[in-house]
């Protein structure tokens, strides 16, 4: 199988070891896939009987042809060991008749960001191998707070990868500065920013654009990567558990093989939708996709209008990983909904006037498969309340956005088809916004939030959460902007 750039008519075509080492392709598109592979009854019935990491080096093997099966078996065995998914990678929890959660947040930080993260690291180391690079990847990562923490999980101590990352010093929770901060791992390190996340993310775009800085980089043997989210390295690995959680639904006997399933996603970059929809096409009997949004809700009215329009107030909300108006991944639907110039068009009028819309045909397309809703703070906070009062269900903030989308979808189309959640954080990540949901009151400030949620709840704080207060700090220097470059040639 090869890739090539969603803005390249003339499909230049790329191995995906080259994608996953490159990242973004030259011309600013994003690399899919040149088809769809397929997946047939039979072969869903045999996963139906395999553990996650033999399920995911099956589907992985479909997708990175040019990574043996032995590989990818070895690497999702490491990735989703039991020591960093005590719970299993991706469990499905039954949470009423006809709602499921896909609980994605049992990895080493909490987040489904590891889905992701804790596999594509050691894609990447042998993408080295395969493109026959000599040097050492530095990955370069700005982060606002889940991200960043998700990536040195990820690459921590693993070969030939070295991992920086620049967090804003008052931007982030103090349970993810401290998550930051105690980050073992002997090829990692970690800087706070004086400034806020912009300033970050411009100093890590500015090294990335230093012609000077790569030279001298390359002259130490290292060049520059990033862990970007539109890598198809961290796709590939999400559209594994839609497949997984269609072949556990068969085992649980909730449903008959052919029955089709609706999803709901809590989607901020559109990566994680993107993937259920991938899995729908490679025959995976998927039915719709209901794209759930905060009050940041550019999706609900371009899924609703046919019109993407960033130009809009932003909203800061207690799904902050939702909190995004350029939905990056969008850009991969728009091509198989049309074409590369097509997509081309709509992307450059997305970077000089904030907004395209696309055609009728094209909108007809997308909602075949597609619809969104959003929800509000105050339908966030009722929904966990209402979700773990009476089905005692505890939902972090993200996954309440997507729980109560499903109830908005359930109740206008009420096709009683049953429907997978994406649960993508666990409770405890957002402790302070989880408690004071339930209990009506303030919790406790920083790590205290999450003993008063356990008190509450009569749950245990998530593992990887746990004593946090109690680690070894690592990290703590704190410098300016400007002083990034050089803090990347201490590194190396
Ligand atoms: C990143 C993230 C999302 C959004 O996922 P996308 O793939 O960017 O749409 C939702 N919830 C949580 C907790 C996340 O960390």
């Amino acid at each position: 199988m090869k890739y090539y750039s969603t803005r390249d008519p003339k499909q230049t075509k790329f191995d995906s070891a080259q994608v996953i080492k490159q990242g973004l392709a030259t011309d600013g598109g994003l690399f899919v896939p040149d088809e769809i592979p397929s997946i047939t009854e039979e072969e869903i019935k045999k996963l139906c009987d395999m553990t996650y990491p033999e399920r995911a080096a099956y589907v992985l093997a479909k997708f990175l042809t040019d990574y043996t099966v032995d590989e990818l078996l070895e690497d999702c065995k490491a990735a989703y060991a039991k020591t960093s998914f005590p719970e299993g990678a991706a469990p499905l929890k039954k949470v009423t008749d006809s709602i499921f959660s896909l609980e994605l947040w049992h990895g080493p930080t909490a987040a489904f960001k590891d889905m992701a993260l804790q596999i594509m690291p050691r894609l990447l180391s042998r993408a080295l191998v395969k493109t026959g690079e000599d040097n050492t990847a530095l990955i370069l990562v700005a982060t606002s707070g889940d991200t960043g923490k998700a990536a040195l999980e990820g690459y921590k101590d693993i070969d030939r990868i070295k991992i920086m990352v620049f967090y804003p010093v008052d931007g982030v929770s103090k349970v993810q500065k401290l998550q930051m901060a105690t980050q073992a791992g002997n090829n990692v390190n970690v800087c706070a920013i004086r400034g806020n996340f912009d300033d970050a993310q411009t100093g890590v775009k500015t090294i990335f654009s230093d012609t000077t800085a790569k030279e001298k980089l390359l002259e130490n043997s290292y060049i520059l990567s990033s862990a970007n989210s539109i890598n198809w390295g961290r796709l590939a690995p999400q559209i594994v558990y839609y497949v997984s959680a269609y072949c556990d639904l068969l085992n649980a006997k909730e449903i008959e093989y052919g029955e089709t399933v609706n999803v709901c996603v809590p989607t901020g970059n559109f990566g994680n939708i993107l993937a259920a929809f991938i899995a729908k096409n490679m025959g995976v009997p998927l039915n719709k996709f209901v794209c759930a949004s905060n009050a940041n809700n550019v999706l609900t009215d371009f899924l609703e209008t046919g019109t993407y329009d960033r130009n809009r107030k932003f909203h800061l909300t207690m799904s902050p990983s939702m909190d995004i108006l350029i939905s990056s991944n969008l850009e991969r639907l728009l091509y198989f909904s049309s074409d590369a110039d097509t997509t081309a068009e709509y992307m450059a009028e997305l970077s000089h006037n904030g907004k395209y819309t696309v055609s009728d045909a094209i909108k007809a397309k997308i909602s075949e498969n597609f619809c969104g809703y959003f929800a509000d703070e105050e339908e966030t906070s009722a929904t966990i309340r209402k979700y773990f009062n009476e089905y005692e269900y505890l939902a972090d903030t993200h996954t309440s956005v997507a729980l109560a989308c499903a109830e908005k979808f359930i109740t206008k189309n009420g096709d009683g088809k049953k429907m997978i959640v994406a649960s993508t954080a666990s409770p405890y990540k957002f402790a302070a916004d989880v408690y004071g949901s339930i209990a009506g009151k303030s919790a406790s400030e920083g790590t205290g939030a999450l003993d008063d949620l356990s008190a509450l709840t009569n749950t245990e704080i998530t593992l990887p959460l746990r004593d946090l207060d109690k680690k070894e700090i690592r990290f703590t220097k704190v410098i300016d902007s400007s002083e990034m470059l050089n803090e990347v040639y201490n590194f190396m």
